[in-house]
């Protein structure tokens, strides 16, 4: 049998393995029970020194105040860099351009700038304020012309839903990393080869940034078929088959989750990929599982 790139990997000692990088998106919580299990699970995952913990913003600016609380005190606490998501849906420039002076003067430098959608969600036509910035390059482009900003932005390995095309697609992303961000993180998927054509797409557009995998644990089928299907997100027959009949089977169902993961992020390695988004939902046990089959463990 011929090693893999990721079977070599995962048997390597620590100090022979490529560098890997990862990063891990979690979203404001909105109870006190649901901020314990936050802070709880950024507690286990800081300690594998991720690049940085991204913490989202709420459809509509609705988690302004909790976006800005929670990256202060990652950055002030945890010793992990953390990255404020920042979106223009229903705010004036002025105010969107106040939200980054408040990230920036908390000591956060990371902000992953994106368009939003409307409080109707993704299948809605965005319409920008009057005064505001009117998609995710605008809204770099005035970050830039703030300070002095690591900024990312979205991708779609299967193109965004309100793409007319592919070659719009492309367009827009290419847009948005030359007014100045640094990379894309993708938007969640479930086959591989999704995510190898865009690459082959953005590449053959001329596109050198980074294009990092947004990677979603499957903590629950039924809740991530729900927001696959709300951000255009397909989920294949095969996977769905996989978890099938155990909604009331979490133990069995646990275990399926971590080898889906797994296969995915190792196909991934396998064709050269050492850099990860992973999508926490706040929890950590399947993230961290994950990580160490990448070789990553705590400090
Ligand atoms: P854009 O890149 O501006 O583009 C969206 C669409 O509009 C594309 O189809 C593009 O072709 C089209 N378009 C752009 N400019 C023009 C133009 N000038 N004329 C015509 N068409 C145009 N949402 C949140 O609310 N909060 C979050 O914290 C958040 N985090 C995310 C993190 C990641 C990694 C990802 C992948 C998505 C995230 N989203 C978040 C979702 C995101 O806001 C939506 O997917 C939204 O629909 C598009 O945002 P965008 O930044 O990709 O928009």
């Amino acid at each position: 049998m011929t090693d893999t790139p990721s079977a070599r990997l995962s048997r390597q000692p620590a100090e022979a393995r490529p560098p890997l990088e990862v990063s891990f998106e979690f979203f404001p919580p909105k109870t006190d029970a649901m901020e314990e299990r936050f802070w709880e699970s950024l507690g286990k995952l800081a300690p594998l020194n991720p690049r940085f913990v991204s913490v989202t913003y709420g459809a509509g600016g609705t988690t302004r105040e909790r976006t800005l609380r929670l990256v202060s005190r990652i950055t002030a606490e945890s010793g992990v860099p953390a990255a404020a998501h920042l979106t223009c849906v229903g705010a004036s420039r002025n105010e969107v351009n106040a939200v980054v002076q408040g990230y920036a003067e908390a000591g956060v430098r990371r902000i992953v700038a994106l368009r939003g959608d409307p409080p109707e969600g993704i299948g809605s036509l965005f319409t920008p304020h009057p005064d505001g910035y009117g998609s995710a390059a605008e809204l770099v482009a005035g970050i830039r012309a703030l300070g002095n900003f690591d900024i990312s932005v979205a991708a779609y390995p299967e193109k965004h839903p309100q793409s007319p095309d592919w070659a719009a697609d492309i367009d827009n992303l290419k847009r948005k990393l030359d007014a100045g961000a640094d990379r894309a993180i993708t938007q969640m998927f479930f086959d591989n080869q999704d995510y190898f054509r865009f690459i082959d797409r953005a590449r053959a557009a001329g596109i050198t940034a980074p294009i990092v995998p947004g990677i979603q644990p499957i903590h629950s089928f039924k809740q991530i078929s729900g927001f696959a299907a709300r951000c255009g997100a397909r989920i294949p027959g095969w996977l769905g088959e996989r978890f099938d009949g155990l909604d009331d089977d979490p133990e069995t169902h646990a275990l399926v989750a971590s080898a889906v993961a797994a296969e995915q992020v190792l196909e991934l390695i396998d064709s050269g990929v050492t850099e990860f988004h992973f999508y926490t939902l706040n929890r950590a046990n399947l993230v961290m599982a994950l990580s160490r089959l990448l070789g990553i463990r705590p400090e």
